[in-house]
């Protein structure tokens, strides 16, 4: 799993990789730099900042930012790549109201937006509400 992942992302399989990305696999929801940092059991802080840039820069994972100056991070959509820096797997971010969690939602059909004499990169839809696990 962590093998293929990082092989369709152009990435060297390395054991702090794995662990890294592990982190993502494991959760249903978008996590915080912290959060990933309390999972680790051993790292160095620029190594980690580095493996997380690599992953954002191939389109593994993507930063979310959420009104509330939240900031997390979750793994991309499998068609995703990253063309400077704008990621093109689409859907939606949700932040649960009860557990505070943020979800990367899939949609069948993201609504296409059309802005006159913009060119538009890609847009992003925010919602918020309660979650599958606290409804
Ligand atoms: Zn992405
Ligand atoms: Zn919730
Ligand atoms: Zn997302």
């Amino acid at each position: 799993m962590v093998k293929t992942l990082l092989k369709n992302k152009k990435l060297r399989f390395t054991a702090f990789r794995k662990e890294v990305l592990d982190v993502f696999l494991n959760t249903p929801n978008a996590v915080s730099i912290g959060d990933i940092e309390e999972r680790l059991k051993q790292f160095d802080r620029i190594t980690l900042y580095r493996t997380i840039k690599s992953f954002m820069e191939k389109g593994l994972i993507h930063e979310i930012v959420m009104p509330g100056d939240i900031k997390k991070l979750a793994l991309c959509p499998a068609e995703c790549s990253s063309v400077n820096h704008v990621h093109t797997g689409q859907h939606i971010h949700f932040r649960c109201k009860m557990c505070e969690n943020i979800f990367c939602l899939d949609l069948h059909e993201f609504p296409e937006i059309n802005i006159p004499k913009f060119k538009v990169d890609s847009i992003e839809i925010q919602g918020t509400g309660i979650c599958n696990i606290c409804s």
